[in-house]
């Protein structure tokens, strides 16, 4: 079964659809414990049967202390949007579960550490772990 929950960023400038093939009460948040994301904390959710939708106007990205993954940021209100990268060239990412408009139904948020992890480490996990992210 596909489900489609949408939302969009603090200002609306960006609107988010994500498409996923369980409830959002079956994804656990993930906050990431990294200084990059303490400073702007924010809790992410993705599999990889998930399709991330993005649509609005300027984008802010930035990168984070080991320059691997993008940190997408609506350039008008600075919410987050989605972190992401490209993995055998096709754009893969986690959308800031915050955003949805039904994020109050989200499971137990967890915190990971992929500060502990190698590169090589972190692209593995992405590649099992993250969606398909599109228009960003
Ligand atoms: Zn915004
Ligand atoms: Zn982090």
């Amino acid at each position: 079964m596909i489900m489609i929950y949408k939302g969009s960023c603090n200002c609306n400038q960006w609107q988010v659809e994500v498409e996923v093939t369980k409830p959002l009460g079956d994804f656990n948040p993930r906050s990431c414990d990294c200084d990059y994301c303490k400073n702007s904390p924010s809790v992410i959710i993705s599999e990889p049967n998930m399709r991330i939708d993005l649509a609005g106007g300027e984008i802010t990205i930035n990168r984070n202390g080991d320059q691997l993954a993008n940190f997408y940021y609506c350039d008008s209100c600075n919410d987050l949007l989605a972190v992401g990268c490209d993995l055998n060239s096709q754009l893969r990412g986690a959308v800031n579960a915050n955003l949805l408009r039904d994020a109050n139904q989200l499971g137990k948020t967890i915190e990971i550490q992929p500060r502990l992890l190698s590169a090589d480490e972190k692209i593995d996990r992405w590649g099992r772990l993250w969606g398909q992210l599109n228009g960003v």
